[in-house]
């Protein structure tokens, strides 16, 4: 695995004097745009809209068919509540929002600060599985500059989660980038790792299109525990009871389409962090629960990060993430 360092510059920010009034600005929508589909859990159909919102303001839902107050649930680490399956964000008054990840991950590549996002329902529509149909909305609406600074919080120290054999590990890094390693007993999946360097345009073309999956076994089970009622061939990837064949008629979109995934939901989770990480993150069978431990233990230190505005010519300065072909590179295996 090799970076390019002089390609650390993207969606995702490099790093900045905080006293440099060149900084890059805050970024927003251009307009409202909105879409219909189903949860992945909850199997409800939603109506969703992202709307334009002030410099300042972070990502935030608002549940439109909740009265009051209570509507509003933040985007952050510390509103995380079940991470069964899934990131669902709950506010002081008891309301959820589930599935949160993958539009979270498609806000962070198309590197928008605020955003109110409207939903008439607890879940966040599945889509196709991936972030592809959340960016494609994104690039339709636009994104407009702010008058405020962009804000970046980067890693100081490294800081790990862990729960076994599983960790999750944020470094300091001149840029934001990933590395992620899985291993499953299945054979359709088995060892695969994958790392990238948030390059202008690679979360879109390695990332934004990787689906989430899971084991035909595991259907009966997670409905019978009120999850993946939506779930369909149409909205992830399925894995065959023997664990060797994918049951999804087109395949793969990715020959690692699964690590691909993890990294997917890896920097939606991140992004719950409340502005872009400068730093590295490396995940070893990680998942949403030790994503948001990593946060929990990232801030829990504040010798471990420090905020910073953002360099000029970097890539949030710059034009959507989709101006320009990757320049990352991966190892695989
Ligand atoms: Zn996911």
């Amino acid at each position: 695995m090799k970076f390019i360092a002089a390609d650390v510059v993207s969606a995702f920010p490099q790093s900045a004097d905080p006293s440099d009034r060149t900084a890059v600005r805050q970024r927003t929508l251009k307009t409202a745009i909105g879409c219909t589909g189903i949860g992945l859990h909850s199997g409800a159909k939603v109506t969703m809209t992202l709307q334009p919102a002030e410099a300042g303001t972070g990502i935030r839902f608002r549940r439109t068919d909740v009265k009051g107050r209570g509507a509003i649930v933040p985007a952050l680490w510390s509103h995380v509540g079940d991470t069964r399956m899934n990131s669902c964000l709950v506010n002081e008054a008891g309301v959820q929002i589930g599935t949160v990840e993958h539009l979270l991950s498609a806000l962070a590549g198309s590197g928008i600060d605020n955003c109110l996002i409207e939903i008439n329902g607890a879940e966040v529509p599945v889509m196709d599985g991936s972030a592809a149909p959340f960016l494609f909305l994104i690039e339709c609406a636009g994104t407009v500059e702010q008058t405020a600074p962009r804000r970046a919080i980067r890693v100081l120290k490294a800081v790990s989660a862990t729960d076994g054999d599983k960790t999750a590990t944020l470094s300091p890094a001149s840029g934001f980038s990933v590395r992620f390693d899985i291993d499953f007993a299945s054979q359709a999946i088995a060892r695969q790792s994958f790392a990238l360097a948030m390059t202008r345009g690679a979360f879109k073309s390695e990332i934004s299109r990787a689906r989430t999956f899971g084991f035909e076994q595991e259907v009966a089970w997670l409905r019978a525990n009120g999850l993946a009622r939506g779930g369909s061939l149409d909205n992830a990837v399925v894995i065959d009871s023997t664990g060797t064949k994918v049951l999804n008629d087109d395949g793969l979109r990715y020959g690692d389409e699964f690590v691909r995934h993890k990294i997917l939901d890896a920097v939606g989770d991140l992004y719950l962090a409340g502005a872009p990480i400068l730093g590295h993150f490396h995940g070893v069978r990680s998942g949403h629960a030790l994503n948001n431990r990593l946060l929990q233990a990232l801030f829990a230190d504040q010798t471990a990060w420090t905020w910073t505005t953002i360099a000029p010519g970097s890539a949030a300065a710059q034009a959507t993430p989709a101006s320009a072909p990757a320049l990352a590179l991966a190892a695989n295996g």
